[in-house]
């Protein structure tokens, strides 16, 4: 049992998957939630987060706009007066082989998945340092690094690869203030994301490589970000860990 009794977190593309799923797991454990992203579905979750009896702020944030994420940010303290963990989840993957890769599109990839993490953290961190306390998980992906079949995702590769690095320097800048910065590592999860940029064929031949035999729930991420978002993860900061139901290690 996590507690998040008074605690407030802002959670990025939350509408659906691991977002939504992670808000309503940290609602479940007590927070008010801060439920961003681009799409609609947003205030489904705000409903689900106060069905669970906590407190919900439905936010239209593109995290690539660097105005909206500042906006969102006042906006969430105007409401709670507080920020105890940010969860930069919203992410993209449209997938382009290395020869028809365009420069927009690998810009795209980068500034959403990786300048929006960086732009809602640098939004929280006065906020967070004031308090003395603060969680800031970041949502990478295997892809970047850790396993090859990713292929036709250079640019998300580079873009979740940037975002463990990103995670590793901010660490040793924040830990002085009391705030943690963690990066999950996921491999396979079942939010429909494998099916948007892979064939039947190739998600079956991966799904049979996963030691434990099935593509993880969101609810098994959430689980972890859940944890790395509480207090109880008091010690660890700049660290990746990896959710991928033993895939990258074989
Ligand atoms: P999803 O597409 O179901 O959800 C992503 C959410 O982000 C959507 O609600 C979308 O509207 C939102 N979003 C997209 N662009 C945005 C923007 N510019 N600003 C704000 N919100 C935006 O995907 P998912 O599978 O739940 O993935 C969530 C995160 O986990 C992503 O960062 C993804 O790269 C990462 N990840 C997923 C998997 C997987 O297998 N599902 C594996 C590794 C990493």
């Amino acid at each position: 049992m996590l507690d998040f009794t008074d605690r407030v977190a802002i959670v990025t593309g939350a509408a659906r998957g691991i977002g939504k799923a992670t808000a309503l797991r940290l609602a479940e454990e007590g927070a008010d939630v801060v439920v961003t992203d681009v799409a609609a579905e947003r205030d489904d979750v705000a409903d689900a987060v106060e069905e669970r009896g906590q407190s919900a702020l439905a936010l239209e944030v593109d995290v690539s706009d660097e105005a909206e994420v500042e906006a969102a940010v006042e906006e969430t303290i105007e409401e709670f007066g507080r920020i105890d963990a940010l969860v930069n989840n919203a992410g993209i993957f449209p997938t382009a082989d290395l020869a028809a890769l365009s420069a927009e599109d690998w810009q795209r990839v980068i500034d959403v998945n990786l300048t929006g993490a960086f732009y809602c953290t640098q939004a929280v961190c006065p906020t967070m340092r004031e308090q003395g306390y603060g969680r800031i998980v970041n949502v990478s992906s295997a892809a970047g690094g850790r396993v090859g079949w990713a292929g036709n995702l250079a640019h998300y590769a580079a873009s979740k690869a940037g975002m463990v690095g990103f995670t590793r320097s901010a660490a040793i800048d924040l830990g002085p203030d009391g705030v943690t910065i963690n990066a999950v590592v996921p491999g396979m999860i079942d939010t429909g994301a494998a099916e948007r940029v892979s064939s039947d064929e190739e998600i079956e031949a991966a799904v049979s490589a996963i030691p434990v035999g099935r593509q993880g729930d969101p609810e098994e991420l959430a689980n972890v970000i859940a944890f790395l978002a509480s207090e109880a993860s008091s010690y660890v900061t700049g660290a990746s860990l990896v959710v991928d139901g033993g895939i990258t290690k074989v």
